[in-house]
């Protein structure tokens, strides 16, 4: 038993709920606008009491979706076992008020059963994901990648077995294109698993998914669609404004690389800077409700490395 301080939920958690909660599709789940992802900053390398900061601040401000995969980390895995550590420490007396979700579809052991959309692997990581967190089941499990070689509806068949199984209450999918997207929602709801939510990047650096049509498709029938890195990693702050600070995600060059930051990119984040604060915005807030206003979306699912930039972009919920 860890001996630290125990956690004790704000009791104001819910107060801003009607500015909060957003319908994800036509589903019976609320989802909070902002949610919390845990790709970046939860690994084995992190603090666990700043990762626990992060986390509480997140409840306490009402983010009841928190977003995980079986690789975040480093090292793949370790993001999960964070998180099951503040299952046990923090949040087991609040399991049923949080809507967990991890994801399986990118590399994750050795071998030909550690990646892409088998059922072999959807499956078995899904029990290793269960027992990283410590959880009986997730809310939501995800096909992390749309996978060209596997049939479609061996993975959409994995998905539906999983939910029969008990061991994820919905499914969904991301990243991926549209004719596979169409494939999914008409094979789940035929066997009364209905597609849940979309998971895609869009912000306003990236607007593939709504110059695709996925959005639309996504609104039409009723999936939820949830924004991935909804600040471009950080590029639509106010971070990389006067130069690339030590300990951002840009000087770990591993996911956002320096040569993104080209001169053109600059002055274009510069631009949109003026505007939000021409609105009394700052640059994340602005780009968090820019997502918020387009059609169809349920939430922004944000990364944040301290619970203060967690704090800043929940100023979103009050436009
Ligand atoms: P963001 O675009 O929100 O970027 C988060 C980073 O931006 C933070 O780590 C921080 O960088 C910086 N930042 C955040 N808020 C502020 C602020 N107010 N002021 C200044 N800097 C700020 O999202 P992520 O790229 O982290 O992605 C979010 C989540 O989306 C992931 O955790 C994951 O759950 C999911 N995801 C899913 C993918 C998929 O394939 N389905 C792919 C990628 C992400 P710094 O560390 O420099 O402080």
């Amino acid at each position: 038993m860890e001996l630290r301080e125990k956690y004790i939920a704000a009791a104001t958690r819910y107060d801003n709920a009607d500015k909060m909660y957003r319908r994800c599709g036509k589903s019976g789940v609320l989802l909070p606008k902002v949610s919390l992802g845990f790709w970046h900053n939860f690994g084995a390398n992190d603090a666990f009491e700043h990762c626990r900061a992060i986390a509480h601040c997140a409840f306490d401000n009402g983010i009841t979706h928190f977003d995980l995969a079986n690789n975040y980390g480093p090292p793949y895995g370790s993001a999960e076992e964070t998180f099951g550590r503040m299952m046990d420490l923090d949040f087991r007396p609040h399991r049923d008020e949080l809507f967990i979700a991890t994801k399986a579809g990118y590399d994750m052991w050795p071998g030909p059963y550690g990646n892409w959309g088998s059922r072999k692997y959807l499956m078995a990581s899904l029990d290793q994901s269960l027992r990283r967190m410590h959880l009986d089941y997730v809310d939501l499990f995800y096909s992390h990648r749309y996978d060209p070689e596997t049939p479609l509806e061996e993975t959409l068949q994995a998905l539906v077995d999983i939910v029969r199984s008990g061991k994820a209450l919905y499914v969904g999918i991301s990243r991926w294109p549209l004719d596979a997207l169409k494939t999914a929602a008409d094979y789940l709801a035929a066997r009364d698993v209905p597609l849940l939510i979309y998971q895609g990047r869009l912000n306003m650096l990236d607007r593939a998914p709504q110059e695709e049509g996925i959005l639309d498709f996504c609104h039409e029938r009723g999936i939820g669609f949830i924004s991935f890195s909804p600040l471009a990693q950080g590029l639509l702050t106010d971070r990389y404004l006067n130069g690339i600070p030590e300990g951002s995600r840009m000087t770990q060059g591993r996911f956002l690389k320096k040569d993104v930051l080209t001169p053109e990119l600059l002055e274009r984040l510069k631009a949109y800077n003026a505007e939000a604060q021409a609105q009394g915005k700052t640059l994340a807030e602005w780009a968090l409700a820019w997502i918020l206003l387009q059609k169809g979306i349920t939430s922004v699912l944000v990364g944040a490395s301290s619970p203060e930039q967690l704090k800043k972009n929940l100023r979103v919920i009050e436009n």
